[in-house]
């Protein structure tokens, strides 16, 4: 039985700002554990033997409007300042996604192209991302065209192969949400602070964990009577802390096919779509994100598929109405036990980005102090 005074379980972001956070201001020791044989979850990268930093659990961008988390982690980091982008492969062109103004003119004949930017803008504005759902709302003939043209060139059929249903089943909002965005901005993401770790995020997290109060020991998985504690955070998934009790809550996994090409470049962008071809969903480039120079690449096909236990990872929460249910129950369960906190994409059922599970974990600290 090992006795410590905080022990976390799981040594991705959440588990580590709150050993960072209980050792450097409290002055408590932390025992940190993680069943995985590295630090940092699914935001682990390593340099491999061509000088290409590779995301193992697939690509990941810093982005956020928080400053408060965008300080805290510039702590442990220099940024590489990159603005993602994201292409998709769309009727044999790679067009910005979300589709956007720039999309339109490069998929249709030039009088319509204007036709469709100049209704668009006349009709809600530049600059603004505008659901689908609202662009067949308008009784326009040309607008209503190129909502559904979105809806089937873009999202149902990457929608079909990413959650494995149709978006109706999945829940009735996501389906309208798709949005055009009526600008000139291919930017994936419009935060105000985005990058990627000069020398990756498993650098960043080793920064963190880095201090004589924390102990991290990898390869371990928690059982709960080997340890004691005064007090327990867990980001490993709420349902397998209970033994599965209630049921399984549900993920979607993914398979990446790691493939390295004797040439510098595979693709002409770090990201790339594919909602209508093949059975993956879209190939990312590793070397782009810190601009890695070598004369070879290497590349991951992204296939979705159901998380089974010991077969792949937990990645996506299903957006079900039951599959909440199911999860507010356990919530009930674990609010009902004392010096025990639940956080995390597994700990709360939820998908969070980055700078989300930091701000929550950050929050958390917040109230135990
Ligand atoms: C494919 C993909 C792409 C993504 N891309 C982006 C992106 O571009 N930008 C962005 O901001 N976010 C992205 N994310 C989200 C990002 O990965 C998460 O926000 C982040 O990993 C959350 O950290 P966490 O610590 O909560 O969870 P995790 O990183 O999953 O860490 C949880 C840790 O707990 C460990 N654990 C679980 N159970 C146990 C147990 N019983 N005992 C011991 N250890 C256990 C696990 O091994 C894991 O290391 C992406 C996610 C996925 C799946």
């Amino acid at each position: 039985m090992t006795k410590v005074k905080n022990l976390i379980v799981g040594a991705g972001f959440s588990g580590a700002v709150l050993a960072h956070k209980i050792a450097t201001e409290l002055n408590e020791k932390v025992l940190i554990i993680d069943v995985k044989s590295h630090i940092g979850g699914n935001c682990y990268d390593y340099w491999d033997k061509n000088g290409i930093c590779v995301h193992q659990y697939g690509t990941h961008i810093f982005h956020t409007n928080l400053k408060e988390v965008w300080d805290y982690i510039s702590q442990f980091t220099k940024w590489y300042p990159y603005m993602h982008q994201v292409k998709g492969y769309i009727d044999g062109q790679e067009v910005p996604i979300p589709f956007n103004l720039n999309s339109i003119h490069q998929i249709f004949p030039k009088p319509m192209a204007d036709q469709l930017e100049q209704k668009l803008i006349a009709k809600f504005g530049f600059n603004v991302k505008v659901p689908i759902l609202k662009l067949r709302g308008t009784g326009d003939k040309d607008l209503e065209f190129l909502a559904n043209y979105i809806y089937e060139k873009v999202f149902l059929h990457y929608t079909l192969k990413q959650w494995g249903m149709k978006p109706e089943d999945l829940n009735p909002a996501v389906t309208g949400r798709v949005p055009v965005y009526i600008s000139r901005d291919n930017r994936y993401f419009q935060d105000s602070y985005q990058g990627i770790p000069m020398e990756g995020y498993t650098n960043v997290i080793k920064k963190m964990l880095a201090h004589p109060n924390i102990q991290v020991k990898l390869n371990t998985k928690f059982e709960q009577q080997q340890f004691t504690y005064d007090r327990l955070f867990y980001t490993g998934p709420i349902d397998e802390f209970f033994g599965y009790e209630l049921g399984k809550l549900p993920y979607r996994s993914l398979r990446f096919d790691f493939v390295e090409f004797e040439k510098s470049y595979f693709q002409s962008n770090s990201v790339i779509n594919y909602p209508n071809n093949y059975d993956f969903t879209r190939i990312g480039e590793y070397k782009y994100f810190l601009d890695n120079q070598s004369d070879k690449t290497v590349i991951s096909f992204e296939y979705p598929e159901m998380f089974e236990e010991g077969k792949n990872e937990r990645y996506y929460p299903i957006v079900k109405d039951e599959n909440q249910e199911l999860y507010s129950r356990y919530l009930e369960k674990a609010n009902a036990l004392k010096n025990t906190y639940f956080l995390g994409r597994l700990g709360d059922y939820k998908y969070y980005d980055m700078d989300k599970a930091i701000a929550r974990a950050l929050e958390l600290f917040r109230r135990i102090q």
